[in-house]
């Protein structure tokens, strides 16, 4: 068996016994395969592996990558999964099956504009600054409900859940269990929280997608 595939039985084998834990039903987490500075060579290892979803972070370097992948593998999905620039909204919305990123207005209205031309509408996730931190992207907690109601009302986008990266050395656990509430709150059923170090919480606290890449694929060069 090979390291990604031994790996991934692993984290497979963590997240039904965190789901079971937490007193959720069997495959109510989905694992999103984060690759990113990953050669196409160990995207196609996790596919022989049964992994059929994956992040990317980066818009061109998806771009790059997964059109190949996709024409052999036809039940590929593929989540963008870092912060936006505006100017790659209508690539990201060309490739993505899920955009978690969507954080401010510029944004949507670039996403909406592509989706209109396209006739695409990935599914799109509101990340969250759960810990405002400057440098981060995601809306700020106290502009997030509006910014929801803005996206989904003024931008007619399809969001479905919430994204968050916890600050880096802090406890996530009130992080996760926020996004959790504030999801509840606006009738949203997709939470993508957790990441290598931390998606056993994470997926007490509710996640529906944990983003996992060095505990499958090794340290990022
Ligand atoms: C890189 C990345 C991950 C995966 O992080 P690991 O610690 O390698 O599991 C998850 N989410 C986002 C947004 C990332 O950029």
């Amino acid at each position: 068996m090979s390291a990604i595939a031994e790996n991934l039985r692993r984290i497979r084998d963590r997240i039904a016994e965190a789901t079971a834990r937490a007193n959720r039903p069997p495959g109510s987490v989905q694992l999103v395969a984060v690759s990113k500075t990953q050669p196409a060579s160990a995207v196609e290892e996790a596919l022989a592996a049964g992994q059929l979803l994956f992040g990317e972070n980066r818009v061109q370097e998806a771009a790059a990558k997964f059109p190949p992948l996709r024409a052999a593998h036809p039940g590929l999905r593929l989540h963008i999964i870092g912060g936006l620039q505006t100017n790659k909204a209508a690539d990201a919305v060309a490739i993505a099956d899920v955009i978690e990123s969507l954080d401010r207005p510029k944004l949507a209205a670039a996403l909406a504009k592509a989706m209109a031309k396209q006739g695409r509408r990935p599914a799109c996730l509101v990340q969250v600054n759960t810990g405002d931190e400057p440098q981060k992207s995601g809306v700020r907690r106290s502009e997030a409900e509006a910014f929801l109601r803005q996206a989904r009302e003024e931008f007619g986008l399809p969001v479905e859940g919430l994204m968050c990266i916890p600050p880096l050395g802090e406890d996530p656990r009130p992080h996760f269990a926020y996004l959790a509430e504030l999801a509840a709150r606006h009738g949203l059923r997709t939470l993508s929280m957790g990441m290598s170090g931390d998606f056993e919480i994470a997926i007490a606290e509710g996640a529906t997608h944990v983003r996992i890449g060095t505990a499958i694929f090794g340290a990022r060069g």
